[in-house]
């Protein structure tokens, strides 16, 4: 007799095995002892704590960590990784469903967040490093505030901290294929 499977779970299961294949982590192996949150620092802006987001994954709700705030302003600072006593990565589970979601399209609350990951990881894909005065403008320009903090570009060329020529490394093949693992998660 077939088994007939919703398509979201479906699509909940297929979100997380995803994550687990690209993250190399096993959400499974979590039973919610809650130290990464009770170590998170950020978890005082998150609408799900990390220990939270664990369990709607071994559930198979991939939307509501998708759409979730943790998803979007987790800033990789690791603390709930080194606290795990089952040594998973928590904050490469959350990475993972970040770029996913990004993937995706979802856009989320947080979208000056998002705007500002996307053009801070085109940069750095572009130049190898970071270069301010593109970021800068890219993000004007794409938030619709093209003179946003104009009035600092004086002070900030007189003290040298924006460069006006983006920066070249040497091995840009290399970079790209770094982002190239990271995006798929085959590390070859
Ligand atoms: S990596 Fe993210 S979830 Fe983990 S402790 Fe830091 S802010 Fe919290
Ligand atoms: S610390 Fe590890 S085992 Fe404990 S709740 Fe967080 S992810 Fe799960």
């Amino acid at each position: 007799m077939a088994i007939l499977v919703s398509s979201t779970v479906a699509d909940g299961a297929a979100v997380v095995a995803e994550i687990e294949r690209r993250s190399g982590e096993r959400v499974s192996a979590c039973y919610q002892c809650g130290r990464c949150t009770s170590t998170c620092t950020g978890s005082f802006v998150f609408d799900y704590p990390p220990h939270r987001i664990m369990r709607l994954l071994q559930l198979g709700q991939v939307d509501e960590v998708l759409n979730s705030r943790t998803a979007q302003l987790c800033f990789d600072c690791m603390t709930c990784s080194t606290r795990c006593p089952m040594n998973i990565d928590v904050a490469n589970v959350i990475e993972h469903a970040k770029m996913i979601a990004d993937e995706r399209g979802i856009e989320g609350d947080e979208k000056d967040v998002r705007l500002f990951r996307l053009a801070f990881l085109q940069n750095v894909r572009r130049h190898g490093r970071l270069h301010e005065a593109r970021l800068l403008t890219w993000i004007n320009l794409r938030s619709f505030k093209p003179f946003n903090d104009l009035e600092l570009v004086p002070l900030i060329l007189r003290k040298k901290k924006i460069h006006i020529v983006p920066p070249r490394i040497r091995n840009r093949r290399q970079l790209h294929r770094i982002f190239r693992e990271v995006n798929s998660g085959d590390k070859s």
